[in-house]
């Protein structure tokens, strides 16, 4: 899940992006509205958390932007306490929920989840034979007993099993699991890919490589066709 911070107040920003990384969102942070435009120009995003009051571009404008050129990434609005006619305007030009400063922590993170799982359309809890991974807790079980995972292992988890049954290219983990100015090889990705794989042995869950093309998650007794052979 790859989220667009826009806040020039570098205090919250510093927080926000922090907890965001622990709970395993890659976070790309720009501090006003022309760079927020930029960004949603080019990079698709599951969230954008939208401060109003940012300098070049107000807030408002960027959203408007945005819906105009029809992209539905979910928009979480943060504005000021006596903000009152902000929030209805900004709730009007298309975002999708609000939160007024100052915040807590917790409720932000609760909100986030909210988005971006309404963004997928996926249930809170995962099921993949023996493994079932609940987005909200960010907690990974195999039959029931809960797995130590890092949280790049569960960022890389979630992308393949919302994508199960289906390839996952190395560029595409790449892009999911990192913000700008982190500098995530396709090789380091290999190692995570490695370690994961590694702890969902123990449940017979096999992420299968399909060399040249990328990884594919697999139940017990299920095979990949072309699985290995290079095809
Ligand atoms: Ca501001």
């Amino acid at each position: 899940m790859r989220i667009l911070l826009a806040e020039d107040d570098r205090m919250i920003a510093d927080g926000l992006v922090r907890a965001l990384k622990k709970s395993g969102y890659a976070v790309d942070h720009v501090i006003n509205g022309t760079d927020a435009d930029t960004a949603l120009v080019t990079q698709l995003y599951d969230l954008l958390i939208l401060d109003l009051g940012l300098p070049r571009l107000s807030g408002i404008d960027v959203l408007k932007r945005l819906r105009g050129r029809k992209s539905a990434v979910p928009v979480l609005i943060l504005t000021a306490q006596d903000g009152i006619e902000d929030r209805v305007r900004g709730l009007d030009a298309g975002a999708d929920d609000y939160l007024t400063k100052p915040f807590a922590l917790p409720e932000l993170e609760a909100r986030v989840r909210a988005l971006t799982r309404r963004g997928t359309g996926m249930p809170t809890q995962i099921d993949f034979g023996p493994l079932t991974y609940d987005q909200s807790e960010h907690v990974a079980r195999i039959n029931g007993q809960v797995v130590d995972f890092s949280a790049r292992e569960l960022g890389l988890l979630e992308i393949l099993l919302l994508r199960a049954g289906r390839l996952v290219s190395k560029d595409q983990l790449v892009d999911h699991l990192c913000g700008w100015g982190e500098e995530v090889s396709t090789n380091a990705i290999e190692v995570y890919v490695h370690r994961l794989r590694k702890k969902l042995e123990t449940g017979g869950v096999r992420i299968a490589t399909v060399r040249g093309l990328g990884y594919c998650l697999e139940k017990p007794n299920e095979a990949v066709p072309g699985d290995g052979d290079g095809n």
